[in-house]
């Protein structure tokens, strides 16, 4: 192995431990409930529609699932679309294994 191999490894993994795992970012997605616990804390915001919630702070029920670093990333949040509050957690399919 010499020295570039070493150091484009280094970059890789700087690159997916901050851009793409990016650990404040998945802190901040870790400390939201996931959609069970947000029924349980706003059992309010529960509809007739099983996949659908109103949000707690504004009532809206327009909800946009975001991913919490890029497209493709797993971990998502369901942010409400009127007043931007964070709902809620989810994880969608890992990108890396879309294939199979
Ligand atoms: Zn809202």
């Amino acid at each position: 192995m010499d020295l570039l191999s070493v150091v484009v490894g280094i970059g890789l993994v700087l690159f997916f431990y901050f851009v793409v795992y990016s650990k404040p970012q998945d802190d901040e997605w870790k400390k939201l409930p996931s959609f069970e616990e947000y029924l349980d804390d706003h059992p309010e915001c529960e509809t007739d529609d099983v996949k659908c919630v109103t949000c707690f702070s504004c009532g809206s029920d327009t909800v946009d699932i975001v991913p919490v670093t890029t497209d493709g990333d797993p971990r998502q949040k369901h942010v409400c679309s009127v007043c931007q509050k964070a709902l809620f957690k989810s994880k969608g399919k890992i990108w890396w294994a879309e294939s199979n």
